[in-house]
C-alpha cells in the first residue's frame, strides 16, 4: 500500500516549505492541504514547476465538515495514514484591534481545538511507525506561563485532553473578563495556545505508548523564527530552514528511541519543556 504524508496549511509558510522538503525526501504520497482550492493549487503549482509531485486536497481545519471529507478520502484511497503535519496557526498583530476576549477565542480555538479536531479524525487512520509533528513555537514553552500553579496543573503527568481543553477555555473566559494576567496566564493567547500544543502532545504519545498499532510517535517542534506573513517577515530563517526540523520529525525511522513524544528546538535538540533551558531565544 502507497504511503501517504499530510500537510495541513501547506499553501505558504513553513507549511508550504515542509511540503517541499517531504516532496523532496519521502517516498510516498505528499498532500498539500489548504483552505482554499485557488490558493493551494498555486502553491502546487510553484512546487511543480520545480519538478515536485504535491498532491492537493483542500482542507480548513476549523470546519469539520472539510475535516471529515477529507478523512473519507484519505480512507478510500489510501486507507490509511503515514505522516501528519500540524502546521496551521494563527497569530494576531500586536497592534490588532479585536478585544482580547475575542483574540483569545478565535487563537485557542484554531491552535488548539481545531488541531485537536483533525487528529480525533485523523489518528484512527495512522499506520503502524506513523509520525504525527505539532507545530508549536518558542512561545509553547511551558515557561511562558508565567503563574506557577497554572504551570503546574500543565505539566501534570496524569493530565488529560479534558483536562487540558478545560484550561484552555478557562484562559478564554479569563480573556473575556480581563482578569487573564492577574490569574497567572500572561498577556499572549498565541504563548497560551501553543503551550497547550505542547501539552496536547505528550498527552498523545502516553496514549499512542499503549496503542495496539506499533511505533506511533509524536513530537512537538518549534521551528524557529521563520520569514512568513504571520512574523511580518520579520525572522531570519527561510521557509526551507523552518521547515528543517518539522521534517526531520516526520521521517524518524520506524522503532526511532527518541525523540518521541518531546519538545523539539529547530536545531532538533530535544528541550526541557517545564525546566528549559532553551537552545536559543528564539
Ligand atoms: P503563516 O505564514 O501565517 O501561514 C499559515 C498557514 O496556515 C497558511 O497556509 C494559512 O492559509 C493556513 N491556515 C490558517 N488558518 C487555516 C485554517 N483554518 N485551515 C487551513 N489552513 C489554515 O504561518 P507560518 O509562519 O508559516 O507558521 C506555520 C506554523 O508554525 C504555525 O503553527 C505557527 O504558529 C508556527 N510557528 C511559526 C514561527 C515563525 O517564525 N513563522 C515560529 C514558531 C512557530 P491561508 O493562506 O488560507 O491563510
Amino acid at each position: 500500500m502507497k504511503k501517504v504524508a499530510v500537510v495541513t496549511g501547506g499553501n505558504r509558510g513553513i507549511g508550504f516549505g515542509i511540503v517541499k522538503g517531504l516532496c523532496q525526501k519521502y517516498d510516498g504520497a505528499v498532500y498539500l492541504t489548504a483552505r482554499d482550492v485557488g490558493r493551494g493549487q498555486a502553491a502546487v503549482a510553484e512546487l511543480q514547476k520545480l519538478g515536485l509531485k504535491p498532491n492537493f486536497h483542500q482542507l480548513d481545519v476549523d470546519d469539520q465538515t472539510s475535516i471529515d471529507k477529507f478523512r473519507d478520502y484519505l480512507k478510500e484511497k489510501y486507507v490509511g495514514l503515514d505522516v501528519l503535519v500540524n502546521n496551521v496557526g494563527i497569530a494576531y498583530k500586536h497592534d490588532a484591534t479585536e478585544p482580547f476576549g475575542e483574540q483569545a477565542e478565535n487563537t485557542i480555538k484554531t491552535n488548539y481545538f481545531s488541531l485537536l479536531n483533525v487528529c480525533h479524525a485523523l489518528f484512527p487512520l495512522l499506520r503502524p511507525h506513523a509520525r504525527v509533528v505539532n507545530l508549536s513555537s518558542s512561545m509553547g514553552h511551558l515557561l511562558k506561563i508565567p503563574g506557577e500553579e497554572l504551570r503546574g496543573r500543565l505539566a501534570d503527568p496524569n493530565l488529560t485532553e479534558e483536562t487540558l481543553g478545560a484550561l484552555m477555555l478557562e484562559f478564554v473566559e479569563a480573556a473575556k473578563r480581563g482578569d487573564h494576567t492577574k490569574l497567572g496566564w500572561g498577556n499572549s493567547a498565541y504563548a497560551v495556545s501553543k503551550v497547550g500544543v505542547s501539552a496536547l502532545s505528550f498527552i498523545q504519545q502516553r496514549a499512542f505508548d499503549k496503542d495496539p498499532r506499533e511505533d506511533l510517535v509524536v513530537n512537538a517542534v518549534h521551528p524557529g523564527y521563520v520569514d512568513t506573513e504571520m512574523t511580518s517577515h520579520k525572522g531570519p530563517l527561510t521557509i526551507e530552514q523552518g521547515a528543517e526540523a518539522p521534517v526531520y520529525l516526520a521521517l524518524l525511522p520506524p522503532g526511532v528511541k527518541s525523540p518521541r513524544g518531546e519538545y523539539v528546538w529547530c536545531n532538533k535538540e530535544i528541550t526541557d519543556w517545564v525546566k528549559g533551558p532553551t537552545p536559543s531565544e528564539y
